[in-house]
């Protein structure tokens, strides 16, 4: 709820023109309470993990051509109906776990600082903030996730749900146990605690990571991915490996970028089996030139 009755007293008390940006966020929120602006989030993650799986449940039934050469464990194919099972217990924690503890956290934001008013940040600001949501997400949750394979009853009891999928999906991404859930939400919430921003970033914040966890779990590697350009971004590759590994695993811990898996040395496992694959392609490659390029197998 914005302190001003109008446009020109908004203008006047920021003494200037309100950008075009501003028009659209004053029109929008001058009459609705901070409360229901925070509570957005809870559309904004139904639709994200509703909506941002769909094209490669698509891809993965239709086994679409260029995509399908990229699937990353070509040899686990799950149904439509194993999908959408997924989804079904996704929306059942979603409306059980992760829409409650929106309407329950608001003091919590109020209590950070997190503003809804005028003037809107800039674009700047904005994505400064972000980078930083997002390191200090990848570090934090590296550790919890690495104490909960460390320590067995908390993989028995809690992170074990999250590794039934072992060649994981788009709608794998938030499949966790409820107590996981809760966890995990502390280092989503650290950033905006000590960096805090206005509603818009923290809106953004909460979708840019739950579509950087789909695209995290899609199973897919594409070449040409946007995300290829981002340094240290881990994406499918890094994660499915530990996925891959399953309960045992003692590598690739980390959420979003590779670096503490690198410093942390929690990567050799990944790294051996990428120069293990690197070489038997290269040795495939050329059995193949001196066949005259075809494959023959030998008797
Ligand atoms: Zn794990
Ligand atoms: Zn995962």
């Amino acid at each position: 709820m914005l302190p001003y009755g109008s446009l020109s007293e908004a203008e006047t008390a920021l003494g200037r023109n309100l950008t075009l940006a501003e028009t659209l966020w004053f029109n929008y929120s001058a009459t609705k309470s901070d409360y229901f602006l925070y509570c957005h989030n809870i559309l904004f993650l139904f639709l994200i993990f509703s909506l941002a799986p769909l094209p490669y449940v698509f891809i993965e039934i239709k086994r679409l051509y260029p995509f399908d050469p990229y699937k990353i464990q070509p040899k686990v194919r799950l149904s439509l109906q194993e999908m959408l099972n997924c989804y079904k217990d996704v929306m059942i924690m979603f409306f059980l776990v992760v829409g409650p503890l929106q309407l329950v956290s608001y003091p919590s934001i109020q209590m950070i600082g997190i503003r809804t008013g005028l003037p809107l940040p800039s674009v700047w600001e904005v994505a400064a903030q972000l980078v930083v949501y997002f390191l200090i997400e990848d570090y934090t949750n590296y550790w919890l996730h690495r104490f909960l394979h460390m320590n067995r009853w908390g993989y028995e009891n809690i992170h074990k749900v999250h590794h039934e999928y072992e060649a994981p999906i788009g709608f794998a991404a938030p499949y966790a146990h409820w107590a996981e859930i809760l966890l995990l939400g502390i280092p989503s919430f650290l950033g905006p605690a000590i960096v805090p921003g206005h509603l818009i970033t923290f809106w953004l914040w909460i979708a840019l990571r739950q579509i950087e966890a789909i695209d995290t779990h899609k199973g897919y590697d594409f070449p040409w991915a946007i995300t290829k350009l981002i340094p240290f971004y881990g994406g499918a590759d890094h994660h499915d490996y530990h996925h891959y590994v399953g309960g045992q695993s003692q590598s690739n811990f980390a959420s979003v970028f590779t670096y503490c898996d690198y410093i942390y040395g929690t990567d050799k496992g990944y790294r051996y089996q990428k120069k293990i694959l690197k070489k038997l392609k290269e040795d495939l490659a050329n059995v193949v030139e001196q066949n005259g390029g075809s494959y023959k197998k030998s008797d």
